[in-house]
């Protein structure tokens, strides 16, 4: 057994469950429970599986063009990969390869660190204030990158893009990446600024707003210089990481904004009628600008509820962490969902009162 000792070993990152019953409440992994776009659906349909003989375009260019054109860059400064994970990694790889460490808040989504220790990047984790903000001095020290999202995940907090602006100016040195997946249920991006901060990548996915989870699309903006970077890493390690169907669609789903808007608008609304709804039960929670809540209750453990819930088939997420362990992340899914949700509370705390 002498070749483990030359075994990378890493403690991988945990995903949310994907249950295999078909009549379950997903709450759990902020998928979008509208589907996507319909031109998705008619190249899903119509797809040609001749070309599949060949290997996809490795440079995405209908998809890269399609993305610079809706956010007024040129493609140049677009890299698309598979989902933002993929991206995220390949950014990491790249850009933090210094000998300070990068800096994340302590409660963010809890990829970076998993990558940070795959690659051997040193890291510090910036504890969110107790209102879960961001501390932005944190920011002002000595590293070797910054990564954050906005919205952050899993809290919901939005932060205002003037501190962003601040960090990156801050910190000539160090590329700062804004994680911008769930920008689209009530942020502002960054996009516009990526020409004015020459360190500044913004990092976006088509697995929520655009309902593509299941495909694994993601992408990252920023100037050309940086993109060229990224690609060469990205071309060091596998050309053809798209597939065919993924670009088509991807594509598509970038054409059609009028859908892109609605189910975008759908999820806002559902999002605030679900904060009177568990704030009139009981619920905390910060102002959430994206597609999932983060709750903890005055009275009810989050475990137990957690729990309770999942007994009842309704999936949302829970972290036995430090910090986090008394809330309960909840994606925001149809009314209908939500309604059910709200009901099955209603009764349960009800019943857990009378107890
Ligand atoms: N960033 C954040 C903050 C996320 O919550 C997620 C979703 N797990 C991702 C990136 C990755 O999403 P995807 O790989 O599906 O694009």
């Amino acid at each position: 057994m002498n070749w483990e000792k030359n075994v990378r070993r890493v403690e991988p990152y945990v995903a949310g469950e994907q249950p295999k019953a078909e009549d379950v409440i997903k709450l759990n992994t902020n998928e979008c429970p509208y589907p996507p776009a319909p031109a998705v659906r008619r190249i899903a349909e119509n797809l040609d599986c001749d070309k599949l003989r060949l290997y996809p375009d490795m440079n995405a260019e209908k998809l890269v063009n399609a993305l610079a054109e809706y956010y007024h860059v040129s493609p140049a400064q677009v890299f698309v990969g598979v989902g933002s994970d993929d991206v995220l990694a390949m950014a990491f790889m790249t850009f933090f390869n210094g000998e300070q460490p990068i800096l994340f808040p302590d409660i963010t989504y809890s990829f970076y660190d998993v990558w940070a220790e795959l690659l051997r990047i040193p890291y510090k984790r910036c504890p969110l204030d107790e209102n879960f903000c961001i501390k932005k001095e944190d920011y002002l020290a000595p590293n070797g990158g910054i990564i954050i999202p906005n919205p952050n995940a899993p809290t919901g907090v939005l932060e205002d893009i003037s501190m962003f602006e601040e960090i990156a100016s801050a910190n000539p040195d160090s590329v700062v990446i804004v994680d911008e997946a769930y920008v689209d249920f009530g942020g502002r991006s960054m996009i516009p600024l990526v020409d004015k901060y020459d360190n500044l990548m913004v990092v976006q996915t088509f697995s929520k707003s655009r309902a593509m989870a299941g495909m694994r699309i993601g992408f990252a903006i920023a100037n050309e210089k940086m993109i060229g970077y990224l690609k060469d890493v990205k071309f060091s390690f596998n050309s053809y990481t798209m597939n065919m169907p993924a670009i088509e669609m991807g594509t598509a789903a970038v054409l059609d904004d009028a859908y892109f808007k609605e189910i975008v608008g759908k999820i806002i609304k559902t999002r605030e009628w679900t904060k009177e709804q568990l704030g009139r039960l009981g619920f905390a929670f910060s102002d959430s600008q994206s597609n999932f809540l983060f709750v903890t209750h005055k009275s009810a453990p989050a475990k137990e509820i957690f729990l309770a819930l999942k007994e009842n088939n309704i999936y949302v997420r829970y972290w036995n962490k430090p910090r986090i362990d008394n809330y309960l992340r909840i994606t925001i899914g149809t009314d209908e969902q939500m309604e059910k949700l709200v009901a099955f509370l209603e009764d349960y705390l009800k019943e857990r009162k009378n107890d």
